[in-house]
């Protein structure tokens, strides 16, 4: 048998997906993005071609999709569609978050599993990968309606979850509150406190600390290491953020622990922007205990304007980290930016960063840090959550942040080593995608064709 070349295989596998997934417009878009940057691995190893590794990766293991009924404050009945995709399971049990919100479908949550496949792969914490979520959309809706949502999503998911299959975890409308409603029901219908099926849990009840900080936190220990690479830093120096949940208001906290300047951040109304640099606790008051929308910010203080049109990409800074959601930073932002003179981008979301824009941060030598190695402190953190429930300890904060801090420094150092192995030294996409494919890789070889 010849084997195809790299570039006929990645071909064929690109056109196999886009067949199989016609429409599913996200998931197709995280799969060129990786496919786009493999075939010097493919050169390397032409034995993951002869294995057909590209062509089952691409394919998940499993998708679960189901009903959820529930009743809201009216007494009305409600349907939303719940969802889990478990997409890889060859480094460990199924790993990933929940998301609840309105622009949840399948594309969504399998371009989300997908992009877990190779985050988790780069913690090197023996996770596989799944993500799962809902089309409900928390917002407006009471603690009550919330916590029946989440009773009638646990009622179906604990047939497909457990801690040695499949772990899920918080993502976007899915906090702490949440992951306590469907720990609550788990618990209930099993008769089993099983800590480690869920990760996010609060900290009282087997949660890890550090685990709500840690996505942010661990972007900005990315951006630190990539910035200090270049012989620059983080000191000093504006920061744009775009989101207001934890990814956004942790990644300004550790810029402004680390000496910088964060000025903005973001919901899906508008955004603001304090040139005194933002004022945290109001943040996290605004947002995280009122759930109020962002405007309210500005009207506390003097010092903050709220706008409404355009996005915090207009607003010039040299530092900018994207985390609220898919394709919110486009190629026009980017030539905004350019202009502006921002020196890195890192991702605290999933693929915020359109393919074009990527290519033009790294045309105008941008550093730029794809999602999936900048953002993976999260779930890094939800596996120490897994150690400490499987061994019943519990870690205090230094220990917890520095264990973050030293995975980060390694998912740093194993993403920049392989794109310089793979020719193209500091493109942090190519080398993501190369190291997390390599370790995915040899497992599924190592464990034959199923
Ligand atoms: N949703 C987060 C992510 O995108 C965290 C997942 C987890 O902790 O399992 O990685």
């Amino acid at each position: 048998m010849t084997l195809p070349t790299p570039e006929t295989h990645l071909r064929d596998v690109t056109r196999i997906v886009e067949h199989r997934s016609t429409g599913e417009q996200e998931f197709l878009q995280s799969v060129r993005e990786v496919l786009d940057t493999l075939g010097p691995v493919l050169a390397e190893h032409p034995e993951f071609i002869e294995a057909g590794i590209l062509d089952r990766l691409v394919e998940p293991e499993r998708q679960v999709i189901f009903r959820v009924p529930w009743t809201d404050d009216q007494n009305r009945v409600q349907v939303n569609r719940g969802m889990r995709v478990q997409f890889n399971s060859v480094l460990g049990p199924y790993k990933g978050g929940l998301r609840f919100h309105p622009t949840v479908n399948l594309s969504v949550i399998k371009f989300l599993g997908f992009e877990q496949i190779f985050k988790n792969a780069l913690t090197s914490q023996r996770i596989g990968a799944g993500k799962g979520g809902s089309d409900f959309d928390p917002a407006g809706k009471s603690a009550s309606e919330v916590m029946r949502f989440c009773q009638s999503f646990m009622t179906e998911l604990v047939h497909h979850i457990g801690e040695d299959t499949d772990i899920p975890a918080g993502d976007i409308g899915v906090g702490s509150r949440e992951i306590g409603y469907l720990f609550g029901q788990y618990r209930r219908i099993t008769q089993r406190y099983e800590a480690g099926v869920l990760t996010g849990k609060g900290v009282g009840w087997g949660g890890a600390e550090v685990r709500t900080e840690a996505t942010g936190y661990g972007a900005v220990f990315f951006a630190q290491e990539m910035l200090a690479r270049a012989g620059q830093g983080i000191e000093g120096r504006r920061a744009v953020v775009s989101g207001s949940g934890n990814v956004a208001t942790y990644a300004i906290e550790k810029v402004q622990q680390l000496g910088g300047k964060a000025i903005t951040a973001s919901d899906s109304s508008g955004y603001i922007v304090d040139e005194a640099g933002i004022d945290l606790e109001l943040l996290k008051q605004v947002k995280g205990v009122e759930r109020a929308r962002i405007s309210e910010y500005a009207e506390r203080r003097q010092s903050a304007r709220y706008v409404t049109g355009g996005s915090v990409w207009d607003v010039p800074a040299e530092l900018a980290f994207p985390c609220a959601t898919q394709n919110e930073l486009t190629d026009v932002h980017a030539k905004t930016m350019i202009a502006n003179g921002v020196r890195a981008v890192t991702e605290g979301a999933n693929m915020p960063t359109t393919p074009e824009a990527v290519e033009l941060f790294q045309e105008a030598g941008v550093l730029f840090a794809p999602g999936k190695a900048a953002n993976a402190g999260g779930v890094a953190t939800s596996a120490l959550e897994m150690s400490q429930n499987a061994a019943r300890s519990r870690w205090d904060r230094d220990k917890s942040e520095s264990r973050l801090h030293g995975i980060m420094r390694d998912v740093h150092e194993s993403t920049f080593d392989a794109s310089e192995r793979y020719g193209r030294p500091g493109d942090y996409v190519l080398g993501a995608n190369s190291a997390a494919f390599v370790t995915v890789a040899q497992a599924m070889l190592a464990q034959g064709v199923i």
